[in-house]
This record gives C-alpha cells, structure tokens and sequence, in this order.
C-alpha cells in the first residue's frame, strides 16, 4: 500500500524555544523503517518546510495517510491537516498518532480522523496497513482508538509493548531532502537518535510516564552504535532519561568508542540526581564529544517548589549536580517552571538562584497542565475554552494571581535575565562568534525572533487575542 506521513507544522511558534529546534521527524522515521520492511511504499511529508498536505496526498495516491501529533499545542493543527487530507482524498484511512493523540485522545475525535493509534506505531500501523489491505476489519487491530457509525470505540490493547529493537534503525532517507534544515541550538544540521523510550519517575507536569506506566525500553547496544555511526557529527539524544541504567550507560560509551565514533557535539536530557551518582558515566561518556551539553529540568528555585511537582529531588542535587556536570566540562542547559499563582516573591526567588549559580542558560516556561497528566486533572475546571496553541508553555491558562499584566512584566523580566536577551549579557556578536558564518543568517533570525519574550507588551497583547475564543476542549 503507499502510505503518507506527515509531519504538521505546529501552528503559532511566537514564543518560547522553538525557533531554536527543528528536528527530524523520528517516530515517523521508525513507522517508515517498519513499513518499508513489510513491502510497503512510504512517504514522509514534513510540512514545516514545504506545507500543503493536498499537494502530497495527490503526489503520493497514499491508502493510509498517518499524521503525528506530538504535542498538546499541536491538537488544532492537526485537525486542520486531516480536514485538508480528507478533501484531497476521500477515501483514503486517515490515522492520527505520536505522544499527545496517545496520551490524550480526546481532543481528536473528529470527523475527518478514521483512528487514532494509542500505543507504539512500529507495532500496530503495519497491522493496520494489512488489514485495510486484504479489505478486514480494522477493529481487529490492537492499540486503536476507531471511528465507526458515528462513535468511537477502542480495538483491544496490545498484548505487549515491543522490543524497541523490532525496527532496528530510522528510514532516515525519507527526509533526506530536508537534512541541512534540521537545527538544533547552535548546530545545523543535527541528527536525532532515540536509545531508550520511557522514565520511571512520577513528575506531575509530565505526561511520559503516565504513558508508558513508568517503565523503560532500551535498544540493544549495537543498534545505538550503529545508529551513531551512521547520523551525522551532531546529535540531540531524544531519551526522556539518559545515563538511567548505569552498566548499560558505560557499555554503551566503550562501544561507541570501540568502533571509534566520535561526535563535534552531543545533547541528551537527564535528571541531577541522576547525575549526582553517575559521575563515572559522565566521565566515559566526554570524550565522546567535543561539545556536550546537558538538558536539565531544574523546575524551581526551592526545595517546597521542587516537591510541589512531585520531582523527587532536592534543590541540593540540582546544585551538585550542576557542579558536577561543570567540572567535567558539560555545558548546562535548565528549564525552570513558573506557576500561574505566582506572586513578586516566587520571581524573585527564581532570579536570586539563577544569578547565585549562573545558571542564565536556562529557559523559563508557564507551568501548564499537560493533557494526560494528573495535573491537567486537577486544574481542567480552571481552564477556559481557548485554542489548543496557548498550551505552548508561554501562554496564561487562566487569570494569575497578580493579574495578567504584572505576571507578563515579571516573565518578561526572568527571560530579560537569560542569555537570550542580546541586550543583556550576551550581544549579538558573542552568538555569531559561536557560529560558522554559513550559520550567521539562521541565527541571527533565531535570536530576532527570540527577542519578542523579553517585551511584556507582545504577551499580553497575544493573550487578550486568544482569550477566550471558540475552539477549545
Ligand atoms: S524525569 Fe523527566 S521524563 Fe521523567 S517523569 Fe520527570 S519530567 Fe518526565
């Protein structure tokens, strides 16, 4: 069968951290791999580069067309993409998948959706394909959610959860045309790479392991060699919780040494107390690159903030754990969460412990419940009908307590103290330096663009746009 799948653009990126990241598609990577491999014919449409989905959907003729929705700002939009696929091919199966359509159907169940996948795609879209195929049933296949005489109705679960390695490596190939577009930070083109899928932990705003019960898959170590060696020189490791599994952490650094792959620069995203008992691993894993830099949720500035979400780690592990990863040459990149009750203390908390341990490399976002979290549970009565792109992490979901324009002068002011703000700390001229001068255009557009979160004025003008309107949940 010839299958399409597209990648929608996420719709508003006016604020927050996107124009900084543009990475490969991997989940439709790895369904392209699976399906390829059972004879089938794939084509992956990234519409952030080229949209127009009827476009492709003529190209390609395609019987099942899989569009993914990896996150809750993405709900609108990819409602719209299937609107578009439906009316340039009736007839086609249009199926709806990735994290947020999984972790959080709901929002989807519209008429121009045939189903939603609800588990691994790997696994259950190749069933899917054959059994359209030989004209069966789809409600035969596991992990679905199905629309069918107006209602929907969920196919039985999958009786197991895959072994990662079951799709040894991403088509990568299908998006070839778009490699040099893919950026991350300060490199371009980057590669994405995924060794393990899951995290055992329980954050409240998090909605990964509420997903996949708190377990964790790994790919077997010679596929992730193998993968390493065959991307390019920079990657962005896609793992929720590196270095989890320390003997497995270390057997994978001596091997990717062994086989002599060596990377310009390296991202993964862990947890610091994780780091603070892995500095072995840390150790192995430095040479690997020459730049490497570390993802870090730092969440808040307190030990109350950190247990309020449920982090199960202390404001001492977020210190050490960045002193360690400093003095083994790691750059730190954090996030931290700022609550929609917060009041000029919280801020100024945040701003004493930022400049106390230098930690202006860090992002700021609202914390906002995620669909498919406990959290979103709690506070969904608070929440206002309103388009699912405020849930972006930089849009108010409800009125703060200081009243939405003094919480937008104090946002702006905690973004004013990062190194974003290029009339701050860091100029212009100190990012271009950083950069290869064929990069100096993509940068300089990125931190042009970026400059918007420093002006309170751009949010509430944008929040009073968007408050409330028609569509919403
Ligand atoms: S450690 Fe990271 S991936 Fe794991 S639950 Fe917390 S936020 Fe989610």
């Amino acid at each position: 069968m010839n299958v399409l799948l597209v990648r929608p653009h996420p719709g508003s990126d006016h604020f927050g951290l996107g124009p900084f990241f543009r990475v490969e598609p991997l989940g439709l990577e790895y369904l392209g791999a699976a399906l390829l491999a059972r004879g089938h014919d794939v084509t992956i449409a990234d519409l952030r580069f080229r949209p127009g989905a009827a476009t492709w959907v003529r190209r390609s003729r395609p019987g099942l067309v899989g569009i993914t929705c990896i996150h809750a700002l993405e709900y609108d939009q990819v409602i719209a993409t299937a609107r578009e696929v439906r009316r340039a091919s009736p007839d086609a199966f249009i199926l709806v998948g990735g994290h947020a359509a999984a972790a959080f159907p709901g929002p989807l169940l519209d008429d121009a959706i045939d189903a939603i996948c609800l588990d691994d795609g790997e696994e259950i879209v190749p069933q899917l394909v054959e059994q359209l195929e030989r004209g069966g049933d789809p409600a035969e296949v596991p992990g679905l959610k199905l629309r069918a005489g107006g209602a929907w109705t969920d196919t039985r679960i999958l009786d197991e959860r895959p072994c990662l390695d079951l799709v040894p490596l991403p088509a990568r190939h299908l998006v070839a045309r778009h490699r040099s577009g893919y950026h991350c930070l300060l490199f371009k083109p980057v590669w994405l790479i995924e060794t393990a899928r899951g995290c055992p932990h329980r954050c409240s705003f998090c909605s990964v392991w509420q997903l996949y019960g708190r377990s964790v898959r790994e790919r077997s170590i010679a596929t992730v060699v193998e993968d390493f060696a065959q991307s390019g020189d920079s990657v962005f490791v896609a793992d929720d919780l590196f270095w989890y599994n320390p003997a497995r952490s270390l057997e994978l650094a001596a091997a990717l040494k062994q086989r002599g792959v060596y990377k310009r620069w390296i991202l993964v995203q862990t947890r610091t107390d994780l780091i603070c008992r892995s500095a072995e691993i840390m150790a192995a894993w430095r040479p690997l690159a020459k730049d490497f830099d570390i993802f870090l949720g730092l969440e808040a500035a307190s030990d109350a903030g950190l247990s309020g979400l449920d982090k199960d780690a202390g404001l001492a592990e977020s210190i050490e754990g960045v002193r360690i990863a400093r003095e083994l040459r790691y750059g730190i990149n954090g996030n931290f969460l700022v609550g929609h009750d917060w009041g000029e203390e919280e801020f100024h908390e945040l701003w004493e412990f930022v400049a106390q341990y230098g930690l202006q490399r860090a992002g700021f976002t609202i914390h906002t419940p995620l669909p498919g979290t406990d959290y979103y549970d709690e506070v969904a009565d608070r929440i206002p009908r309103q388009p699912w792109s405020n849930f972006d992490m930089h849009h108010l979901l409800w009125e703060p307590r200081i009243g939405v324009e003094r919480f937008f002068e104090l946002y702006a002011e905690t973004w004013r103290r990062s190194i974003l703000n290029t009339s701050g700390e860091k100029s212009l001229m100190d990012w271009v330096r950083q950069v290869k001068p064929a990069q100096i255009p993509y940068i300089a557009r990125v931190l042009w663009r970026t400059q918007r979160m420093m002006k309170p004025s751009a949010y509430v003008r944008e929040h009073h746009a968007t408050h409330p309107v028609a569509t919403g949940h």
